[in-house]
């Protein structure tokens, strides 16, 4: 098991464009299994590759009784409806606002075969996949809002961080635990 530090905002891999990977190799099993231990260490629902400084098209989604959904290369392809519902993000701790996306999704992925899958999802599941995807392109949660409400958060964040150095999160062992 491999916990790595959580890249916070103000890191610029966040900020990069997580490149395709071309194939299933060893390096990329560590990679999905270095994700899953960190964001199960840290209680999230889903991780992307760049949260943890790799800018790679690689996600996880948790889920309560499932293996974790593993996500490399994912394009939606189909989407239906719209929720507005609260999201977090690890890469902000203690930021949370409503988001409104897409409440149905079709999503093409790469599995560990290197075949690309159909996955439909709906409810919190979507969600998840939909802000893990978001980060693959660069994109965080508090770009969907309005200049206002994101204005109101990024002032708490400073506040939050206010006297931290750093964009690294590290995760103890404690809060593995927790
Ligand atoms: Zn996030």
């Amino acid at each position: 098991m491999s916990v790595r530090p959580i890249h916070l905002l103000g890191s610029p891999v966040l900020r990069t464009r997580a490149e395709d990977v071309d194939g299933i190799d060893d390096e990329l099993r560590e990679l999905i299994k270095d994700l899953t231990d960190t964001m199960y260490a840290d209680d999230g629902l889903g991780l992307a590759a760049n949260q943890i400084g790799v800018a790679r098209q690689v996600a996880v989604v948790g889920s309560e009784n499932e293996p974790p959904l593993i996500l490399i290369n994912p394009r939606i392809v189909e989407s239906d409806g719209n929720e507005k519902e609260e999201e977090g993000c690890l890469s902000l701790p203690d930021l949370f606002a409503e988001v409104a996306r897409p409440s149905k999704i079709v999503v093409e992925t790469m599995d560990m075969d290197g075949n690309t899958v159909r996955i439909e999802a709906d409810g919190i599941k979507a969600r998840a996949i939909q802000h893990e995807m978001d980060h693959l392109n660069a994109v965080l949660f508090i770009d969907h809002l309005s200049p206002l409400k994101r204005h109101m958060l990024l002032k708490k964040w400073k506040k939050l961080r206010k006297g931290k150095e750093g964009y690294l999160k590290h995760l103890t062992p404690a809060a593995a635990e927790r």
